[in-house]
């Protein structure tokens, strides 16, 4: 992971490096710094966040510079592993986003060649390879240096007395912002929306010399140039906009994202059907990690359910060393950011095995939309915050409009879930008018140090989810459940103090739920269940309900999610916890 950042132009870099590492820090925050060259370099880093390097970083002049906010693979965090990392000299500086997978044996070569490296990074190899190979030309050295490393990549490397940046793009994203006489490097788009909406996408093997007025590129030894595209997000789109955190912000913005990407594919020019290839969705494999996982799940039921063919879901990160694809598999890999390295190395091995590939994801021209065949977006404008939750609402959008078409159902079935589809922003909206409410629930369970969360059939998933957002924001331990799964072992630590809460959808689940609930609450532990409006039954058997609005129960894990991502945030809220940026987590995950 990591945040790289690069600023050359005319005005000074600091500020400019700052305000674009402060919009990174979702990608990791275990230390920040920055390197300016005024003749000589300047460099300051230090384990503390964007802010707190702001107020004490000493005053810089140059109007050349680099930044890197770190989130640690090679070494703990710390301030001398904290990038920018230099040569022996002090004349080179390089942030890096990736691993070097072949360090250990670069750093034994480098230190039997007399260099001497004060961290315990990977990253620390590259600035003095520069230095090793540098001969009068700083491009010919880095791109010297770049054949020597192993794994991933993505750095910006600058030297004191150059009128230029080299950077190089391995694995993990970088953007260069096109400026007036100015340009910029970053990680990601947002990061660099106050100062343009000018943007290339660098792609792998990528190399770019970047000065003031000038963009080189090279790839495979030859000269190369990328497309410009103009981004149509605002500045204000990337802010909090009054709220207190980007997470409630997203959570609140949901009914506008439905509305959005549904938009999107009825404007469409080609009918999101077709993506599916012609195969139908038959033999369907979805792979995705984490909150996309979570969608995927989802995705299985609602096609397995409609279209009434068997569907596959797989973690990424387990299929790319033990997974088994056909080639008659129409494979759909869901990322939010397009970027996560188990997606891309899922959506390598699919295609050497001869799948085609759909990818689900919110970023357009990230890596994704460039290895697959096709490409569904998902509307949901930048998320910041760390734990998902537009983005994964948006992912079931995307599958409801996959699936649709291909239902096995009578015509006016079709209108009356399409009809329903559309007014799922009424009813999201709904469940945030609840707000206040559920933040009372919340209160009471911020208290607990284990809950679990049940649900079963299309919102089993959506259990694994609300108990996913739970302990990433809260940091209290969470369980999600297939509900018929609790009695084969984890009643054993049921009781007053293991708390559950229970999603329960009005379809064919509903009685063995209502089983379930009995059992637990004979068991002593307080249950909290999510039911639709007018349910009196559960009302009766559990201690507190959440009203949920009435929808088709196909699309209860949209309603039911929100509601949980309200709980998780509220809990988070009640025990004070940094709910945009949990400890030890990253947004994008470009490393294994
Ligand atoms: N491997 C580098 C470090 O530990 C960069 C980490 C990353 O990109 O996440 O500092």
């Amino acid at each position: 992971m990591c945040g790289i950042v690069g600023y050359i132009g005319a005005k000074k870099a600091l500020p400019i490096l700052l305000n674009c590492l402060g919009k990174l820090e979702y990608r990791g925050y275990d230390s920040c710094g920055v390197a300016v060259s005024a003749g000589d370099l300047q460099v300051y880093k230090d384990m503390v966040r964007v802010k707190a390097l702001a107020k004490v970083v000493p005053p810089m002049s140059g109007t050349i510079g680099i930044g890197h906010t770190r989130w640690a693979t090679h070494g703990e965090p710390s301030a001398a592993n904290a990038h920018p990392h230099c040569d022996c000299a002090g004349r080179i500086a390089v942030v890096h986003n990736g691993t070097i997978n072949n360090f250990l044996k670069l750093r034994e070569m480098l230190a039997a060649e007399g260099h001497t490296l004060a961290s315990q990074t990977d990253t620390e190899v590259i600035p003095h390879l520069i230095e090793k190979y540098y001969d009068g030309d700083f491009a010919r050295a880095v791109e010297r240096a770049l054949k020597d490393l192993e794994g991933a990549y993505t750095m910006i490397a600058l030297m004191a007395g150059e009128s230029r940046l080299v950077a190089a793009r391995q694995d993990s994203p970088l953007i260069i912002g096109i400026g007036d006489r100015e340009n910029f490097f970053a990680s990601d788009v947002p990061a660099l929306l106050d100062y343009t909406s000018r943007v290339m996408y660098l792609e792998d093997g990528d190399i770019a010399m970047v000065t003031a007025d000038s963009v080189k590129l090279r790839n495979g030894g030859s000269s190369i140039a990328r497309e410009e595209h103009k981004i149509s997000w605002s500045v204000e789109d990337a802010q909090k906009a009054g709220y207190e955190h980007f997470m409630l912000k997203e959570i609140h913005e949901q009914p506008k994202v439905i509305r959005d990407t549904l938009a999107g594919y009825i404007s469409a020019a080609e009918p999101v059907a077709n993506l599916a290839g012609a195969g139908g969705l038959a033999d369907t494999l979805i792979l995705a990690s984490g909150t996309s996982y979570h969608a995927g799940l989802v995705g299985k039921t609602i096609i397995e359910n409609l279209a009434r063919v068997p569907v596959r879901v797989e973690l990424a990160s387990e299929f790319i060393y033990n997974g088994q694809a056909s080639s008659r598999n129409n494979a759909i890999v869901i990322t939010q950011s397009g970027e996560t390295l188990d997606a891309l190395k899922a959506i390598k091995k699919l295609k050497e095995e001869g799948c085609r590939v759909v990818t689900i994801t919110n970023v357009v021209g990230s890596t994704a939309t460039r290895v697959a065949d096709q490409t569904i977006y998902t509307r949901a404008g930048p998320e910041i915050s760390v734990a998902a939750t537009k983005t994964f609402l948006a992912q079931l959008v995307a599958l409801y409009w996959l699936a649709l078409p291909y239902a096995r159902v009578d015509i006016s079935r079709l209108d009356s879930l399409v009809e329903d589809l559309r007014r799922l922003p009424v009813k999201v909206q709904q469940v945030l008018d609840n707000e206040s409410l559920i933040a009372g629930h919340a209160k009471r369970l911020a208290e607990y140090e284990n809950i679990f969360y049940i649900g079963r059939g299309i919102n089993y998933p959506v259990a694994l989810e609300g108990a996913l957002k739970l302990k990433e924001i809260s940091y209290i331990h969470a369980e999600g459940y297939a509900s018929g799964e609790l009695k084969h072992g984890p009643y054993a630590l049921l009781g007053s103090r293991a708390p559950v809460v229970a999603v329960v959808a009005r379809d064919n689940t509903y009685d063995p739920i209502i089983i379930s609930l009995k059992e637990i609450k004979a068991r002593k532990s307080p249950v909290l269940a999510l039911v639709s409006e007018n349910d009196e039954t559960i009302k009766d058997l559990v201690d507190s309900v959440i009203t949920i609005p009435d929808v088709d129960p196909l699309f209860s894990p949209v309603v039911n999610a929100v509601a949980l991502q309200l709980l998780a945030y509220y809990v988070a809220r009640e025990r004070g916890c940094p709910i945009d940026f949990p400890r030890n987590l990253a947004k994008t995950l470009t490393v294994e």
